[in-house]
């Protein structure tokens, strides 16, 4: 076995030191802070613009959406299916408009997820990560990665694509800016609440901008919305179940769906090949490189049935917990 090979099938699972849960603080959302979110909301509205709600039937959209409906607005919801959902998801989304009485419109791109990363690079290390980790190794490790583009091309192009089509011009979004992440930090303190996206000829807001996790999960308890299922099943984001985002943490999404979804996490890592990019990051070594280590070891087939956690992180030691 050569050296590389030998170093990928010596590791062991990773054991996830034991930490006491962070304390769940649930704040009680102010009166004024719901005050700032209509008031962006009413901004965003004038002069007469139509609004629709780009809805993920995660927390943030969903309380968004909870908070436009008690103000009396009635937007058009439209969901950007990302074909990388956990099943139960279109039907809470369903579920959840019919609840409210709103019409559902669902954006869906025209590449499947691989094709986008064949063309654009895979959603890994994050936005910021990829971009510094592509600066360093452009055309030197036989993949790219890049989770902005993968994000535009499977949800926010289509859904812009299909607000337009559903004759709203401005696009409300659960975005909450430096809380997300600090990109979207940056982002908000260039563009604000309220901008024109040139790019897409559309009008953005994001009302949501400055609330914390605390008070998100406050207005949820306080108004009784509904979970999405996947919760239930040990889910800890709703949306893409392939993204690499937080890959290089010690709750990256793989671990988890390798835990929740195993029929879906091998199709990703095998079928489709995610395993080698996982294992090529790790390892700082050229794709090319990986696959004859691969090879050599048995295969993917092989490495999933026997040493499944060799796709959990994209380090061999994963920092704790998930930094955004
Ligand atoms: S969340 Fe991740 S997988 Fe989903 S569209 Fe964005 S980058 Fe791609």
């Amino acid at each position: 076995m050569n050296e590389l090979a030998e170093s990928i099938a010596s590791e062991t699972e990773y054991k996830i030191p034991f930490r006491i849960p962070d304390k769940i603080t649930i704040d009680v959302v102010k009166k004024n802070k719901i005050e700032q979110s209509i008031a962006i909301i009413e901004r965003a509205l004038k002069p007469n613009r139509k609004p629709c709600l780009a809805f993920s039937g995660g927390s943030d959209s969903s309380v968004l959406l909870d908070l436009m409906c008690k103000a009396g607005y009635k937007p058009v919801i439209i969901w950007a299916d990302s074909q990388m959902e956990y099943p139960g998801t279109q039907k809470h989304i369903e579920s959840i408009a019919a609840s409210y009485g709103l019409d559902l419109k669902i954006a869906i791109s025209n590449r499947t997820p691989l094709e986008q990363w064949e063309a654009t690079g895979w959603p890994m290390l994050g936005k910021m990560a990829a971009r510094l980790w592509m600066q360093k190794n452009r055309g030197m490790m036989g993949f790219t990665i890049n989770v902005s583009e993968c994000c535009r091309g499977i949800k926010i192009v289509p859904a812009r694509l299909m607000t337009k089509k559903s004759g709203c011009n401005v696009q409300i979004t659960g975005q909450r800016g430096k809380a997300d992440d600090n990109l979207r930090g940056l982002r908000n303190i260039k563009d604000g609440d309220l901008y024109f996206q040139v790019k897409d000829n559309i009008w953005v807001a994001n009302p949501l901008n400055g609330w914390m996790d605390g008070e998100i999960k406050g207005y949820i308890q306080e108004n009784k919305l509904p979970e999405h299922p996947a919760r239930t099943r040990g889910a800890k984001t709703i949306g893409c179940v392939y993204c690499g985002g937080g890959c290089q943490y010690t709750n990256s999404g793989y671990r988890v769906l390798r835990k929740t979804w195993p029929e879906a996490w091998y199709r990703f890592m095998v079928e489709w090949e995610g395993g080698l990019i996982i294992l090529a990051l790790r390892h700082k070594a050229h794709l090319y490189h990986i696959r004859m280590a691969v090879k050599e070891i048995g295969g993917l087939d092989y490495i999933a049935k026997n040493m499944p956690w060799l796709f959990d992180f994209t380090r061999k030691k994963p920092i704790l917990g998930y930094n955004k």
